[in-house]
């Protein structure tokens, strides 16, 4: 379901252009390195993000590694397995972690004396989020509010220029009762259609499900769907067809609020929601639009983002 839409155009770079002129290569498919006229922009988006922050968010970054554990409670294994990448490193022994540098020395294989530690790649920004809301105590009666980024993870290696192994995310994370939180994601989406009209974007919301693991989770999709779980605003950045989601608003419902026994005063569990902006999708997604020279972009554009 569309529930709104602004003018629907093909991209004006190209893909090609636009991986030439922003980022360098760094051998491994969805992985760059970014070039200052590219970061000038991300900068700028988050300032923008940041002016519309409500007063009451509290502050967080997180690195780009979780607890494993973390991420095994929260029942991302059952969803995204395909997905997760895991921290591994030498360890034992002197004698066993010079061993195995020892067969890399002599060309042999070295990577199966890897073990598994307790770190994972952050997979999205708001993990962490939800445990320590609930260690705080209960959810005050006016809920509670977050901003929260890291750099996120997920593996599935691509050439598109919207689809990178390694990616910001910033997002705005609300804990409370549903209303609330059904009231903070519908505000978001206002908000953000109006950032969008503001940087001169294409695009479209509506509804959207998550790549939930294998045959089963085709279901979940659907069904995510049919209950407007999720919603993406998403821009032309490969073309128009296929459009992008650079944004989406999410409403998990009771899920972390069970997981992590974060409730309110009355003992009901907390429902939780959050707005995740994809900080290089909407980088790439304005290069696309307005062309790779920044000084040409419409002069609009520059002063939202203070260019
Ligand atoms: P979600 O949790 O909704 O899948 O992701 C939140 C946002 O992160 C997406 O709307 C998108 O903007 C960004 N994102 C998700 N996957 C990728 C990716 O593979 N590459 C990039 N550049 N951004 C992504
Ligand atoms: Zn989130």
């Amino acid at each position: 379901m569309t529930i709104a839409q602004k003018t629907f155009g093909q991209p004006k770079a190209s893909p090609e252009v636009l991986l030439d002129t922003l980022f360098r290569p760094m051998g491994v498919d969805g992985v760059y390195g970014r070039t200052g006229r590219y970061e000038g922009v991300v900068e700028a988006l988050a300032a923008l993000i940041s002016r519309h922050r409500e007063p009451q968010a509290e502050i967080l970054r997180f690195p780009p590694v979780v607890s494993r554990a973390l991420i095994e409670k929260s029942g991302y294994l059952k969803s995204f397995p395909h997905l997760l990448g895991c921290v591994c490193s030498l360890s034992g022994s002197e004698r066993e972690i010079g061993a195995a540098v020892d067969r890399f020395a002599a060309g042999q294989e070295w990577t199966d004396a890897l073990s598994t530690g307790d770190l994972v790649l952050a997979p999205a920004a708001c993990y962490p989020i939800y445990p320590m809301a609930a260690a705080a105590g209960p959810v005050p009666a006016d809920g509670l509010m977050f901003d929260v980024a890291s750099d996120c993870f997920r593996r599935e290696p691509s050439r598109d220029i919207d689809r990178f192994q390694s990616f910001r995310m910033r997002e705005y994370v609300f804990i409370g009762a549903p209303a609330q939180v059904q009231a903070f994601r519908e505000r978001w989406m206002t908000r953000a259609t109006g950032i969008a009209d503001a940087l001169g974007l294409s695009y479209r919301v509506e509804t959207a499900s998550d790549p939930f693991f294998g045959r089963g989770g085709v279901l979940v999709g659907k069904a995510q769907v049919q209950q407007e779980l999720k919603f993406e605003l998403v821009v032309p950045v490969r073309s128009a067809e296929q459009p992008t989601a650079c944004m989406s608003f999410n409403y998990h419902r009771d899920h972390f609020g069970l997981t992590w026994n974060m409730r309110n005063s009355a003992g009901e569990p907390a429902h939780t929601g959050c707005v995740a902006f994809g900080m290089d999708r909407l980088a790439v997604a304005l290069f696309a639009t307005h062309g790779v020279e920044v000084a040409q972009w419409p002069a609009s554009v520059r002063a939202v983002l203070q260019l």
